[in-house]
């Protein structure tokens, strides 16, 4: 490109609401072939909201408890699940050894969370976190997954402590859910014009998250994608970014978060969020200022449009 192609880019850029690292991103923008867009905080607000609860078996009482010492755990995670439940049960109860699971939920030792009233471990998170779903929390957790919402489940299990039984061998009890939690995540307005936009340039466009294949399909739908890769892990993201390549793709993707980074660095044209963290921005070639996708449309058909008309 020449200068002037840099500088009417990043000018016009500029009023799009884009901000563009350096020259050589607006030649990958040219070339890009599919973009890739991370659902919750990309596509969605990124703003969660705690909808509904199950404790089913439960006494209030017995439901309080447990509610409010997943509360209280998830009030130590940063993640935008964690801080919707966090809001919405301001009750606290002392915690310990706090864990975060990447991609899957936490787990912390709890005062008196155990239906006995002992210490107990309290893991908040998904599916993958149990080894058994009580039938009636599976099927709440379908429906609310089935209208675009992540279900979250809560189970405890005795301390780690006391878990050394005969021959030394640690025995551990199968962890069951007992309680669902349904958080809700608005789509942004604009995402599905956006979508449009994409595509009318001849983009492949991808939906890629951790959240669960049918909260991730129906918020795809929403939008008019037609092709989702949910359940990645954190560390999996860049890999499907590697192999969208290795079968010839030229991948943007488009993300707002920490665990976006190597994705976005993988990517041959990365575009952070401008709501989402610095650590995506500093991964990416350009930066959407607002999280309006159609900025990310409006840029490549710019960079087409310049870098095509001035060489
Ligand atoms: P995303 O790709 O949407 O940013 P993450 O990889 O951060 O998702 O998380 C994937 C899934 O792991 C979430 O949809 C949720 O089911 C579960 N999860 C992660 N962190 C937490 C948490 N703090 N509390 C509850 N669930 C969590
Ligand atoms: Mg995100």
């Amino acid at each position: 490109a020449t200068p002037l192609a840099i500088m009417v880019g990043t000018g016009r850029g500029a009023q799009l609401g884009v901000l563009v690292k350096g020259p050589e991103a607006l030649e990958d923008t040219r070339e890009v072939t599919t973009i890739v867009l991370d659902k919750t905080g990309t596509v969605t607000e990124g703003r969660m909201t705690l909808v509904a609860s199950e404790t089913p078996g439960l006494t209030p009482e017995q439901a309080d408890v447990l509610l409010d010492s997943a509360a209280s755990v998830e009030a130590r995670s940063e993640h935008p699940i964690a801080q919707a439940i966090a809001a919405a049960r301001p009750a606290r109860v002392p915690v310990k050894g706090f864990r975060a699971i990447p991609g899957s939920g936490v787990v912390a030792t709890v005062k008196g969370a155990g239906a006995d009233g002992a210490n107990a471990e309290v893991h908040v998170g998904s599916r993958r976190l149990f080894d058994e779903v009580p039938e009636v929390l599976e099927q709440a957790a379908h429906a609310a997954e089935g209208e675009g919402r992540t279900a979250v489940l809560v189970g405890r299990s005795p301390v780690a402590a006391g878990g050394l039984g005969m021959g030394g061998l640690a025995v551990r009890t199968p962890l069951v859910a007992e309680a669902l939690l349904v958080v809700s995540d608005a789509v942004k307005p604009t995402s599905a014009e956006a979508v449009r936009a994409f595509r009318e340039l001849g983009l492949d466009v991808v939906l890629l998250t951790g959240d669960n294949s049918r909260a991730a399909q129906a918020v795809a739908d929403e939008v008019g994608i037609s092709r989702v890769i949910a359940e990645v892990l954190p560390g999996d993201k860049a890999d499907v970014v590697r192999t969208l390549q290795a079968e010839g793709a030229r991948v943007a993707m488009v993300g707002d978060g920490i665990n976006d980074a190597p994705a976005l660095a993988q990517a041959d044209l990365g575009l952070a969020v401008g709501t989402g963290t610095d650590v995506a921005r500093e991964a990416s070639d350009l930066t959407i200022v607002s999280g309006d996708l159609r900025a990310a449309a409006d840029a490549i058909a710019l960079s087409r449009r310049t870098l095509g008309t001035i060489r």
